[in-house]
């Protein structure tokens, strides 16, 4: 997608903090962190959000999952606990129109969210 910022900074075309990165996957610091760590997994594949997943596509969504987990424990915040976090739509408070999973971390999180 020509528009999307977070494709632009899967091709490099805007600057980022990467953390990670395989052929279906980029994980980057969030430009506003909200804790001590926070940042963004996201598909190389533009996809707007959960509710555009199928079948096919959600297979990134475990991808996803098996990545967070490694990044945590290099972070070493596996033991001290985070919170991952998607944002659909606009009640969902989606900002950015191509998916991505939050994780938030180094601190210890309020619960519920507002
Ligand atoms: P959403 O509100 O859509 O769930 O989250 C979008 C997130 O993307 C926000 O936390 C915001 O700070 C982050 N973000 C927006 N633009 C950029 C950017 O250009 N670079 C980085 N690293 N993060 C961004
Ligand atoms: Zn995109």
């Amino acid at each position: 997608m020509d528009d999307c910022i977070f494709c632009k900074i899967i091709k490099g075309e805007i600057p980022s903090k990467k953390i990670y990165e395989d052929e279906d996957v980029i994980a980057f610091n969030d430009i506003n962190p909200e804790a001590p760590i926070h940042f963004l997994v996201i598909p190389k594949k533009h996809i707007e959000s959960v509710n555009h997943i199928d079948e096919e596509s959600s297979k990134v969504i475990a991808h996803i999952f098996n990545v967070i987990n490694k990044i945590v424990r290099e972070l070493n915040i596996a033991d001290t606990g985070y919170r991952i976090i998607n944002n659909c739509g606009v009640d969902g408070g989606q900002t950015v129109n191509h998916m991505h999973f939050h994780v938030l971390g180094g601190r210890e999180l309020k619960w519920p969210p507002g």
